[in-house]
């Protein structure tokens, strides 16, 4: 085995950012098919209430019979919750409604911050196509609720889209502080993987501004991929297809390629320095 990881134990990063429309749930399917594409073996654990992952890889709700609120509150193991995409190698836990009231339904169960990180871990060992993932994304919705929250203490690390736009850096901080909350207290192991910046247009004064502050604040954390406003990326998730497949050439695709491949490049250097 090449990529994910040597003990046969996937890599778990999360799509976090507590606003909405930043394009995680884009980077969530589209990062997951290029790495897909590459050769890794991928699951998306789609952790929004809304679904969007799920229907953006043309997951119909009826073939949603187990879900990620089924996995959280206890009543099925994850992999019941796996379902195969059009996309060779990528497979995705679909998500419903019912999420959204998981918080409340778990009260202050002890052990309810680290629901996905035992579901997760009880893929290993299983079926042979469960148990073999090199990476698993997570879909966070736009919230540092107790989802996000079990994203975080499931995940070796976090990967961060930010919008190119005027708020960009506004509630960095925050989740910042979040990250490091989860670190003290729930998962030491928890990184940073990288910023990803999304929705750039380089004809735009105000991108380009965005770009530069997010890139002296942060440093060498944002990767050098970003990827551009294309119309191809919004257009996609109506036909329930990841941009790859939609439109292989567009500026999108590309740039989710080289996001993949960068992606891979950290991981290895990670893996070197440890
Ligand atoms: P989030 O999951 O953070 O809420 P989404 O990934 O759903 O954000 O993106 C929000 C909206 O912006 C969606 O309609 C999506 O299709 C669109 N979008 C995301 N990335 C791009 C892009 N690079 N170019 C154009 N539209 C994009
Ligand atoms: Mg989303």
């Amino acid at each position: 085995k090449d990529a994910g990881s040597p003990a046969g134990h996937p890599r778990i990063i999360s799509l976090a950012n507590q606003k909405g429309g930043v394009g995680k749930t884009t980077t969530a399917i589209n990062l997951g098919t290029a790495l897909a594409a590459i050769g890794e073996r991928v699951l998306i654990v789609d952790l929004d209430p809304q679904g969007n992952a799920s229907t953006g890889l043309g997951i119909d709700r009826r073939d949603r019979n187990v879900s990620t609120y089924d996995v959280l509150i206890g009543e099925a193991p994850l992999r019941d919750a796996v379902v195969p995409t059009a996309v060779p190698r990528l497979h995705i836990a679909a998500s419903t409604m019912d999420l959204s009231g998981l918080e409340l339904e778990l009260g202050t169960t002890k052990d309810r911050a680290f629901r996905l990180r035992d579901a997760i871990a009880a893929l290993n060992g299983n079926a042979a196509d469960h148990s073999d993932y090199t990476y698993v994304l997570i879909d966070c919705p736009p919230s540092l609720n107790l989802l996000t929250v079990n994203a975080m203490a499931a995940s070796d690390a976090i990967l961060v889209p930010l919008q190119c736009e005027f708020f960009a850096l506004e509630g960095l901080s925050q989740l910042l502080q979040t990250v490091e909350q989860v670190r003290s207290t729930l998962n030491p192991n928890l990184s940073i993987h990288g910023i990803v910046l999304t929705m750039f247009d380089s004809r735009n004064n105000l991108s380009n501004q965005v770009v530069a502050d997010v890139r002296q604040f942060m440093g060498s954390k944002v990767y050098d991929t970003m990827i551009p406003r294309n119309v191809r990326i919004s257009e996609a998730p109506s036909y329930g297809k990841p941009v790859l497949v939609y439109d292989l050439k567009c500026s999108g695709s590309e740039a989710y390629l080289k996001l993949a491949t960068e992606v891979i490049q950290r991981e290895r250097e990670l893996r070197t320095t440890h």
